[in-house]
């Protein structure tokens, strides 16, 4: 008898962590007789997974669920759901308040989704957000088509409470998934054609391995023992950026990439104190130091917040000289915006939305120019760029077929080839350089040359 699927239909919005949370309910959900749908009207579930990181989190999901309104009228039988931050941090008042909203439930009770489903045959409305955070971090990787490039989960929450961060009270507390299930999970995703992976948390230089693991020691681990070609890692917090750290990450350099994301979010140390990042503008900087010199052409990235409660214009001014002497290629800066649960949204010297605004785009001005400044270093450079996929978009109308793939810089490297390329690390000299993406040409050695000609 031919099985019987329903359709779901997930839209997500938020940083990789909640791209990648999307996938693992897609996953879940096809083994438990489920199909993506492209468009909510295909759906006989909707799930709005959502973040709260940012911006008026809850207001969008009110406004995205009234979307669906109709289309419940119209299916009866048609189930509506929120999860990610929103869920956790709404809990019931979002199901008292949106009153077509079948469930919610947080960022830990995914792996509960098929039993929630199931708890709806029974009863009208259910709220599964309960944190498990004394419960191992036992989960494995679901990804259905992993690709070229994918992302594993290392740890879930965090300790650190910076002063304008939601995560401790969304994500709960830090936990991180055991060594031996990484490697295995690693080694699972490289049989199935992966070459790079991207290791996620919300603070992975705080992994703490049940068998007393630190980050450098999971890196190392993952270089020695298995067969990925490179792995990424993101966030880190500059608390935990320490010598083991940047010299296991020197002393590996073929497969962890030159690429650091270092989120310095002020240039002031008293507002980092306020902040409660607990490092000054000082030690950010020797780490800085202490990174290039081990990874000579390492190519940095940070986030900021312009507009921090108390932020005085000495204090911006702090930033701007911290990010001109750090070069960063990369930049993710935003202005404050006050979340709920945090101290900072307490404080009572908010800096005024208009002088945030000017401050914010003082910045990115400044930054638009470093970046374009900065990239210009690799021009005529040869980079190793793993290639990911068909770059269809440049090539519309080009005489030759274009691939795209990243170099270990995380730079988008553009240039002519065709698909039996992809999942190949080949190098290309750069020719055209902007911030993120690159065009060039691939070059061969003598070596290569010699197989290409006989293939
Ligand atoms: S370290 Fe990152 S995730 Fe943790 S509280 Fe601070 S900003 Fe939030």
């Amino acid at each position: 008898m031919q099985q019987e699927f329903k359709n779901v239909y997930i839209s997500t919005y938020g940083c990789q962590m909640n791209v990648n949370d999307s996938e693992r309910m897609y996953s879940l959900l096809e083994m438990n007789n489920y199909q993506e749908v492209e468009k909510p009207e295909q759906a006989d579930l909707i799930i709005i997974n959502s973040c709260s990181i940012r911006e008026k989190p809850v207001h969008k999901v009110h406004s995205e669920a009234g979307l669906y309104q109709k289309l419940k009228k119209k299916n009866k039988a048609l189930r509506i759901g929120v999860g990610g931050c929103v869920g956790q941090q709404e809990k019931k008042n979002l199901l008292k308040d949106i009153p077509y909203l079948d469930f919610v439930f947080g960022p830990d009770n995914i792996d509960d989704l098929p039993r929630i489903l199931e708890e709806l045959d029974e009863k009208k409305k259910v709220a599964g957000a309960k944190f498990k955070h004394q419960e191992p971090y036992h989960i494995s990787n679901m990804v259905r088509n992993p690709g070229v490039a994918t992302f594993v989960n290392i740890t879930k929450g965090c300790d650190n409470f910076c002063t304008f961060c939601i995560v401790p009270f969304t994500r709960g507390r830090l936990r991180s998934r055991p060594l031996k299930d990484l490697v295995a999970d690693i080694n699972g995703l490289v049989a199935r054609g992966v070459k790079e992976v991207t290791l996620l948390g919300q603070n992975v230089n705080s992994y703490d391995s049940d068998c007393g693991a630190n980050f450098a020691k999971l890196l190392q681990t993952l270089a020695e023992d298995t067969q990925i070609q490179r792995i990424r890692y993101t966030t880190s917090h500059p608390k935990d950026f320490n010598q083991e750290l940047v010299d296991v990450l020197a002393k590996y350099r073929t497969k962890l990439c030159d690429y650091i994301h270092l989120p310095v979010q002020s240039g002031s140390t008293e507002v980092l104190r306020r902040m409660n990042r607990v490092y000054t503008r000082e030690e950010y900087l020797d780490k800085i130091r202490m990174i290039k010199e081990a990874i000579p052409g390492v190519s940095l990235s940070t986030d900021i917040i312009c507009g921090f409660p108390g932020e005085s214009d000495k204090d911006f001014e702090d930033t701007m000289t911290l990010a001109e002497e750090v070069g960063y290629e990369t930049m993710y800066a935003f202005m404050y915006s006050p979340r709920p649960f945090t101290k900072a949204a307490r404080y009572e010297d908010q800096v005024d939305e208009k002088v945030s605004r000017e401050r914010l785009n003082r910045l990115l001005t400044f930054h638009k120019q470093q970046a374009f400044d900065l990239a210009k270093r690799y021009q005529d450079q040869v980079l190793e760029v793993l290639v990911e996929s068909l770059d269809k978009r440049s090539s519309k109308g080009a005489d030759a077929p274009r691939v795209m793939g990243r170099s270990t810089q995380n730079k988008l490297v553009h240039f002519d080839g065709d698909e039996s390329l992809i999942g190949q690390t080949v190098k290309v000299k750069i020719t055209e350089t902007a911030p993120i993406n690159f065009n060039g040409v691939r070059v061969f050695d003598s070596k290569e040359l010699q197989q290409e000609k006989t293939s």
